[in-house]
């Protein structure tokens, strides 16, 4: 029997290193909006740019959402005010809504089984009222640099299984309508026909199988 949760680690090293790769080919000088980077320890993290790693194993498709904060709630910092904490709360909501993000052919009749949020900015708000402890090494974490900007990641994993796995042609990718701040998508993808890489964008959001 195969396991899909080891296949996802295996696809995950896989794209750490791919990630690292791209880094170390290009300049470092205009990698990231912020003007002092810390070091290489975020070396991903590249706002409107996010991640998509995705398995289709039978009838059980695996997603994993990476992205900066930025792209998806608009600020990094660990929310405080009422309206920081509506914004994260609104973007928690959102990702959550796993059947609005993925379009899956209705003829493969998918169910969306799971979905698991993981951020500092998440863990601060549902720890509201010990906002200003729980924002280190506790899920990804954020980062204050040298120059003070704060930097975080969201990591979002969704689960379906199909009853017509047969019928999974395509996944069409809404997150650049959702969050209109992720410009691009890395994508890693592996599915019963072999693996696909490349990005994705508004305009090319769709994976074909
Ligand atoms: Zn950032």
């Amino acid at each position: 029997m195969r396991q899909p949760r080891l296949l996802l680690a295996g696809l995950l090293t896989l794209c750490v290193a791919t990630a690292h790769a791209q880094e170390h080919g290009h300049g470092s000088k205009d990698h990231h909006d912020h003007a002092n980077e810390p070091g290489d320890s975020l070396a991903a993290h590249q706002h409107g740019v996010g991640s998509l790693n995705l398995i289709v194993d039978g009838a059980t498709i695996e997603i994993e959402l990476n992205s900066p904060a930025n792209n998806l709630i608009g600020f990094e910092h660990t929310p405080s005010s009422e309206a920081d904490i509506a914004r994260v709360k609104d973007a928690m909501s959102a990702l959550k809504q796993a059947n609005d993000l993925f379009l899956l052919p209705a003829a493969a009749d998918c169910t969306a089984e799971a979905v698991e949020l993981e951020s500092p900015l998440f863990q601060a708000v549902a720890d509201e009222g010990h906002v200003d402890d729980s924002t280190h090494e506790h899920q990804g974490h954020v980062d204050a640099s040298a120059d003070g900007a704060t930097h975080s990641d969201i990591q979002a994993h969704y689960r379906f299984t199909c009853s017509e796995p047969a019928a999974l042609d395509q996944i069409e990718v809404a997150v650049f309508a959702v969050f209109p701040a992720t410009e691009k998508l890395i994508l890693q993808a592996i599915g019963e026909r072999g693996q696909q890489g490349g990005e994705l964008t508004a305009e090319n959001n769709i994976i074909r199988f």
